[in-house]
């Protein structure tokens, strides 16, 4: 049995109320551990060890963070087999996948903001005239919290709290419920790189208790969270009159949109991709195809024929392309979203039932699912699914599926197959979605600016973003 423990102030405790939770494995729905159920109580000692680390920290020379920061990165380098080993075990994903994207990822996440801290500028100005020179304090906040989700889980906690730490920032962390287990062994990490006590604090708990804890402390100031929309919609109401600083990275509903001018090959190789990584868990995920008339029966009859030889299995073998979803009342919610689909006239062209995985037949595994549907209206294209399934449909003009593609609510992401340049122009701007892919699909550049519009988010990570988040702009004007 895997027990893990909170992170406070350098050690490691028990939930101080002694309420633990368990700890599934998606692959086989065993229990195989226990975590905290931190409360209020918890939030209060990380908060207390966090703001009494905090002038030490905020103070330490740029240098001194980033080569910290840089041995966080070389450990998880080193310990990458156990990690992704863990991130599957805890997940779904495959081992694989976990190897190859999730935990370099982590690596690079510490990696990029030691040394972007080192890049950071602020600005001056000289007031001709008036004999003054302005010029800007990037200071730390304080205390700050960051809140991330399931599915890619130590990409997205190390996605916070890097920035968070190298802006001078102590932190009080909450992983996933789901998916503590490699931000445990990251806190091991941490002492061993030298990271000075009540620096990084990790709580682990459910989001209504622990996550609801640190997002009404009054001493923590900024919550960078990660998440569901309707989280995210709670998180700012009960920040709002606190004064909190808020960036929200939310839900989406990607528009996939396809034009017969496109590199057809690289299309659809990518769009398998786009479609099933992770389970299609990833918020990025085009789950949302548009296929230009002319080509659509050609891409159906390619696209299915490829979905259908993906093969379901355990995440540690090595052929396996669609591993566990992450619980089984996800799954759940996933089948609910396709078995509805026919009533408003979607058609499931592959895929679509549960599967049994021998040896582990109470996982928690899914087909890879290809719905074509009726109209764009329809709840399975608006709503978001975040599992194996993706809906396709065909489009007659760059008008129509501008519409179609916007006609969400969501607003992350969105993917453009073409070979033209001014239709890429001329699409590009009126997408409605803070970052766009053409001709490729999850090119990340950590130097960009990452986050979504309408309900996928407010604020933007990334690069100086986030480092902007996690200052304090303050302007000193002097006179001479
Ligand atoms: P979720 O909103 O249920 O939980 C996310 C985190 O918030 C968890 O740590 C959870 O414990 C915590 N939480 C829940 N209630 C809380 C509360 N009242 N106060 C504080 N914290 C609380 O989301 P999830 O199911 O873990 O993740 C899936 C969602 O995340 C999807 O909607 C997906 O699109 C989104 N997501 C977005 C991005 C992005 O960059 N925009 C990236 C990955 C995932």
């Amino acid at each position: 049995m895997q027990t893990i423990q909170n992170y406070i102030n350098g050690t490691f405790e028990d939930p101080l109320s002694g309420d633990w939770l368990d700890n599934y494995c998606p692959a086989n729905g065993e229990v195989y551990g226990k975590i905290p159920n931190s409360d209020q109580a918890d939030v209060d000692k990380a908060y207390e060890a966090a703001k009494t680390a905090f002038p030490e920290w905020s103070e330490t020379t740029l240098d001194h963070r980033s080569r910290l920061l840089l041995k966080i990165a070389d450990l998880i380098e080193t310990n990458l087999q156990r990690f992704a080993e863990a991130e599957s075990q805890d997940n779904g994903k495959p081992v694989n996948l976990a190897k190859s994207i999730d935990i370099p990822r982590a690596a690079s996440n510490f990696r990029f903001f030691a040394h972007a801290i080192t890049q950071f500028s602020s600005e001056s100005h000289e007031s001709v005239g008036l004999n003054a020179i302005n010029f800007t304090l990037r200071q730390p906040i304080g205390v700050v919290g960051c809140i991330s989700p399931w599915n890619l889980p130590l990409y997205l906690f190390t996605w916070k709290i890097a920035p968070a730490l190298a802006a001078g920032n102590c932190v009080i962390a909450k992983p996933s419920e789901i998916t503590p287990l490699t931000a445990f062994l990251l806190s091991e990490l941490c002492t061993e790189a030298g990271l000075p006590k009540g620096v990084l604090n990790i709580v682990h708990g459910l989001g209504k208790t622990t996550g609801q804890a640190i997002i009404e402390h009054p001493g923590i100031k900024a919550i960078s969270f990660t998440g569901g929309t309707t989280t995210g919609a709670h998180i700012a109401r009960t920040a709002a009159p606190l004064f909190k600083k808020l960036s929200l990275e939310l839900g989406g509903k990607n528009p996939n949109i396809i034009f017969a001018d496109c590199d057809y090959d690289a299309m659809l190789e990518t769009t398998l991709r786009s479609s099933f990584s992770n389970q299609g868990q990833i918020c990025l995920c085009g789950s949302r195809i548009f296929v230009e008339t002319s080509i659509y029966e050609k891409f159906k009859a390619d696209f299915v024929s490829k979905v259908k030889v993906l093969k379901v299995g355990h995440p540690s073998e090595s052929g396996t392309n669609i591993g566990a979803l992450v619980s089984q009342s996800h799954l759940e919610k996933v089948m609910t979203y396709i078995e509805e689909a026919p009533q408003e006239g979607g058609k499931i062209l592959c895929g679509g039932h549960a599967v049994s995985v021998k040896g582990f037949e109470n996982g928690y595994y899914l087909e890879p699912t290809v719905i074509e549907v009726a109209t764009d209206t329809c709840k399975i294209n608006q709503e978001e699914v975040f599992g194996p399934v993706v809906t396709i449909m065909p489009f007659e003009t760059e008008d129509q599926v501008l519409d179609m593609a916007n006609k969400v609510k969501y607003g992350l992401s969105a993917t453009l197959w073409t070979n033209d340049l001014k239709r890429t122009m001329r699409l590009s701007k009126k997408l409605e979605a803070g970052i766009i892919w053409v001709n490729t699909w999850m090119l990340r550049d950590l130097r960009t600016p990452f986050g979504g519009m309408k309900s996928s988010g407010v604020g933007r990570e990334g690069g100086f973003e986030a480092l902007r988040f996690f200052t304090e702009a303050k302007n000193i004007c002097i006179k001479y």
